[in-house]
């Protein structure tokens, strides 16, 4: 019954996704200005981010980096040059100023994947600029339970319960309850540290895997904060849970800046929904009839 191809598909996604070799986010910094054939130690770095988050094929992204990775070659300019445009920045291929700042920014774990799906791109330029997963996984069921890792925070619950409380109250579809049972729930939400197992955490606030997976991963060492109030310096913890339960429904990411699916939010920021999101949600879930 449950069996079908499309089970799998989430799995071999996270397991694509989570695989690449890390990066040094501090390096990136000291390449500024490179471009095409320039050749600087650390450049395999800039290769690495750029793999890690999906612009750059899987193979060149391997975990024994030689020193003939860091030569700046066509490819690398091409994928930076796609970075550059996913951003709204000037895509020149060149590393400057601000695509270091966006790329040194703390960000989801999730790559900025694209979708070469014909129907869903079809669908994408009819709702938003949402993206979703390859093969456009969702779950065959409207009420989902969710559970919390063990030692999860008491006072994290809160900012968690209201971001669920938003995607239904804004899906008009999905509905959410809290269980005390991990293995049995469809969603579990827990803490973890540097490389748990499922993808590095450098530079990276949260990751969550698409349907039908359902975990979501804050990373630990990040200054959370429990809301609803901004607190300067530190991440809103229900920002990041409305960003990484859209990933769980289906989710990719929205290049709308505005949108809860952007990649990225600073600190001291609290986010919700916009009209992209729902957007988003509703053409996955067919509900704009
Ligand atoms: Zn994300
Ligand atoms: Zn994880």
């Amino acid at each position: 019954m449950a069996f079908s191809l499309i089970t799998f598909l989430p799995l071999l996604f996270i397991l694509f996704s989570f695989s690449n070799a890390m990066f040094n986010a501090d390096t990136i910094k000291t390449l500024q200005g490179c471009h095409k054939g320039t050749k600087l130690p650390g450049l395999h770095n800039l290769k690495l981010y750029l793999a890690r988050f999906g612009y750059l094929n899987h193979q060149h992204a391997p975990n024994n980096v030689n020193t003939g990775l860091d030569e700046f070659d066509q490819e690398l300019e091409a994928a930076l040059k796609s970075y550059q445009n996913f951003y709204h920045l000037n895509a020149s291929g060149t590393l400057d100023g601000p695509t270091i700042s966006q790329m040194v920014m703390p960000r989801c774990g999730q790559p900025d994947m694209k979708s070469s799906h014909k129907h869903e791109e079809k669908l994408l330029t009819f709702a938003s600029r949402c993206q979703f997963f390859p093969g456009s996984p969702r779950w065959d069921k409207n009420h989902l339970t969710y559970a919390f890792g063990l030692n999860f925070p008491n006072a994290f619950v809160p900012p968690v319960v209201r971001a669920f409380n938003e995607w239904a109250s804004v899906s008009g579809y999905f509905t959410f309850s809290r269980v005390y049972d991990e293995t049995s729930a469809d969603l579990t939400i827990s803490f973890k540290n540097g490389n748990h197992g499922d993808g590095d955490f450098t530079n990276v606030l949260a990751h969550a895997a698409a349907p039908t997976v359902g975990i979501l991963h804050y990373n630990a060492n990040w200054n959370w904060s429990a809301g609803p109030e901004a607190v300067p310096g530190a991440f809103d913890l229900e920002s990041v849970a409305v960003h990484e339960i859209g990933h769980l429904l289906g989710l990719g990411h929205s290049q709308d800046q505005n949108s809860a699916m952007w990649t990225s939010i600073p600190p001291g920021i609290v986010k919700g929904l916009n009209t992209d999101d729902i957007q988003g949600i509703r053409a996955l879930y067919g509900l704009n009839k």
